[in-house]
């Protein structure tokens, strides 16, 4: 255990982060400064990770920094944003130099990977809780909204499904990947990809986008509701890793790709004219009327997205 007061920690541990084109004043003040580009809107959006709840105890510390950073980029990637900045508050049991010194690794990764500079924060003492809040911008008037699906248009996603959730399930000892595949699954669960650099196309071609953290068929359900239309998904158009594509469950690997969440790739419409981004997978249509199916998923049978009450 060391001495370092909160002071000290921060001095040591949450400065030097904040190099970045829009950070005027970093950490250290009272408030951060940023300096929007000309003509931008700002985008922001804010997550709480908490021991036990969004990542297993005993965690390491530079994956839990990483995914922090990760899961509020990803929501940035939805509406299209750049990103311009990020802010951390930490609340800690104990000051632990070893476990601050690896979650200081996976910041600076994550922030080097996403372009989020670390611009100020909090500490506080209690239980193991990660709040990140991202700031990006968007051309004025350009955010993409859940709410501007049109009749008729594709519903695609980015990159495979279901990897996170098969990672978490390992993870809680549900079941044990090929020995191959392990830190690969894991590593989609605490890496996410978080697509900002789709976030420019996406501008370009799509009319509604949302991050999928709490499972697809939850989270395509809000662009279906927010845009009064219906989504047809068909379950065999869903791109699975290699990891996931040999295994001979295919209920569960469904089960994972539409329900279990974690992924955080994004899922978006477009019409069906435009040319459908690098990376990118059509996995059905809009439709007038509401809610979401699934040719080829038993939705009743299968786990609903993530509620947290
Ligand atoms: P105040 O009491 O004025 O809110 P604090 O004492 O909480 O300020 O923080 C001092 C400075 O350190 C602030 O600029 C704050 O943004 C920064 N800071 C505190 N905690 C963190 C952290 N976990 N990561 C980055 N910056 C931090
Ligand atoms: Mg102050």
């Amino acid at each position: 255990m060391e001495s370092l007061d909160e002071f000290s920690v921060i001095r040591e541990y949450f400065s030097g982060l904040s190099r970045g084109k829009a950070t005027i004043i970093g950490p250290g003040d009272d408030c951060a400064v940023l300096r929007l580009p000309a003509e931008t809107e700002l985008a922001t959006s804010s997550d709480t990770l908490i021991e036990g709840s969004h990542f297993p105890v005993g965690s390491s510390g530079a994956d839990i920094a990483y995914r922090a950073i990760a899961t509020s980029a990803s929501d940035l990637a939805a509406m299209g944003a750049q990103p311009l900045a990020s802010v951390l508050s930490l609340s800690l049991p104990d000051i632990n130099a070893t476990w601050l010194e690896d979650f200081r690794r996976g910041l600076s990764s994550a922030i080097q990977c996403f372009s989020l500079p670390l611009v100020g924060g909090d500490l506080t003492a209690g239980p193991l809780t990660i709040s990140v809040t991202v700031y990006g911008g968007l051309p004025i008037g350009q955010a993409l909204l859940r709410s501007g699906a049109r009749q008729g248009e594709m519903v695609l996603v980015s990159g495979t499904l279901g990897d996170a959730a098969a990672g978490l399930a390992f993870l809680n000892k549900e079941w044990e990947p090929d020995c191959a595949d392990k830190e690969f699954l894991v590593r989609r669960f605490f890496r996410p990809e978080s697509r900002l650099n789709l976030a420019a196309s996406l501008l370009e071609v799509a009319t509604a986008a949302i991050d999928i953290s709490d499972g697809l068929l939850a989270d395509v359900g809000h662009i279906a509701s927010e845009s009064e239309l219906a989504i047809e998904i068909d379950a065999n158009k869903i791109p699975f890793s290699p990891a996931l594509s040999k295994l001979d469950n295919r209920q569960q690997v469904l089960n994972w790709a539409l329900s279990g969440g974690d992924d955080y790739e994004l899922c978006f419409t477009m019409p069906a004219s435009k040319k459908v981004p690098d990376g990118c997978t059509p996995i059905g249509f809009t439709a007038s009327g509401t809610g979401v199916s699934c040719e080829g998923f038993d939705i009743l049978s299968s786990k609903k997205g993530y509620r947290h009450f």
